[in-house]
Parts: C-alpha cells; structure tokens; sequence
C-alpha cells in the first residue's frame, strides 16, 4: 500500500537552512514547497516600494487588500510576484531584511498571510518552513521539525549566499541575523517557538546533504 503524505511544518531562526533544504528536500519527494517567509518578504518589498515607514502599522494594514501574491514554482525554486512584478530577487535585498521583521509582528500582516498559507496547504504532501509554523499556520501537522544551528553558523551561511551580490561584512550579517532572532522570538503575534512535539535538527555538524537525508528520513518515517 502507498504511503500517505503528510504536511511538514519547518521553523527555525534566520539562516538554519531552512528553505534552502526543504526546497531540495520537497523536489525529491515529490512535495508541494511554500516557502512562508518569501511572503513576508513579499509584503515587506511592497511597504518600501510604496515609501510606507514599516512602523507605520495603519498604513501597512491599509496596503494589504491592495496585494495579490502569486508563488509559482520552478524547476530550481519558485518565482516571487507581487501584483504581477517579479521580486524573487528583490526581497532578498538587505533592505528587506532589515524591515521585514517589523512588517511579520503586525498582526494584520500575519492574519493576511496565514489564511493564504492554510489556503495552499490543504493538500497532503506540503512543506512549510517559517516561523510559527507548527505552532499557529498547521497545529495538526504530523510532522514538525526546528532547525537550527549556531549563530555563527547560520551567519556564515548567509554570507557566503549574499556576499557575491552585496558588499556587506560578516560582522554585519551576523547582527542583522540575531536582531530578526530577537524580534521574531520576542514578538507579541506568533513569536518563532519550537514546539515541544518538533524534532529538533541541528545543523551544526551536518553538511546540506546529510541535513537533506535526515529531513527525508524523518518525513518518510512519518509517513503511514
Ligand atoms: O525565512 P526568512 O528568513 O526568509 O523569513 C524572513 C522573516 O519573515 C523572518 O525573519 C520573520 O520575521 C518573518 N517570518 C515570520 N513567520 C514565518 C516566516 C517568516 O514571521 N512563518
């Protein structure tokens, strides 16, 4: 008998890997990827692009009904629009990463995209990697994993991704990668927390590839 795909819920800190693995992870099973912080990113790219101060809840909250996100998936990936224009790039611009922390605790953004996100995982077969996954988006997943791995790791890994695009320094990543850490777990709405039923993934001592078959291994032992 076939087995039965489940929905997996992927949270963990800025820079664990989490979407770079899941996306290699959900390819080669198979599995729908909804990358969740792309979203954020998304609506974050679209409060600057308007000139909108993201502390500026009222006025964020005002934008929203304006916005139509549309993730289509790729070969590689999947592509980012925001009311038709590609931003796959663009949000992964510092600028964005500086303020998309504040745009993620405003409660009108969250309820915006968690009901889009719930929307895309009705299905079984789903990989969601964010924040507040297990907890809030899919509470009945049956699988939930916390990724995760040292500061100075995730830092790292940031760096080496951004430096041919941006010049920033190590020193700089690693700030902005604990201030999104501080603000996403001490946030009011949906704080990122590993939930005490997630098996917790640290990717420390594990290269991409053993990170990518541990992650299959557990999703195919969760599978009935
Ligand atoms: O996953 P990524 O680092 O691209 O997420 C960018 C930001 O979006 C996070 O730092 C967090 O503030 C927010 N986010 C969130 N909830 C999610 C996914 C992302 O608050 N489910």
């Amino acid at each position: 008998m076939s087995k039965q795909r489940i929905a997996v819920a992927v949270d963990g800190p800025a820079g664990a890997g989490k979407s770079s693995i899941s996306k290699v992870v959900a390819k080669k099973l198979g599995y729908l990827y909804i990358d969740t912080g792309a979203m954020y990113r998304a609506v974050t790219w679209a409060v600057l692009q308007k000139g909108i101060t993201p502390t500026d809840e009222a006025a964020v909250t005002a934008l929203l009904p304006t916005l139509t996100l549309r993730l289509e998936p790729t070969d590689e990936a999947f592509t980012v629009f925001v009311n038709g224009d590609d931003v796959t790039e663009a949000i992964r611009s510092q600028a964005v990463n500086q303020a998309v922390s504040q745009i993620a605790s405003i409660k009108a953004v969250r309820q915006f995209l968690v009901a889009q996100q719930r929307a895309m995982a009705t299905s079984g077969g789903v990989i969601l990697d964010g924040r507040d996954i297990g907890s809030v988006v899919l509470p009945k997943a049956e699988l939930k994993i916390y990724l995760t791995a040292s500061v100075d790791a995730r830092a790292k890994r940031r760096w080496l991704e951004t430096k041919d695009k941006e010049t920033i320094s190590l020193e700089d990543i690693k700030a902005s990668v604990m201030a999104r850490d501080e603000m996403d777990t001490n946030r009011k709405e949906s704080p990122l927390v590993c939930v005490p039923e997630a098996i917790v993934v640290n990717s420390d001592n594990l290269t991409f590839d053993e990170t990518v078959e541990r992650m299959i291994q557990l999703i195919t032992d969760a599978e009935k």
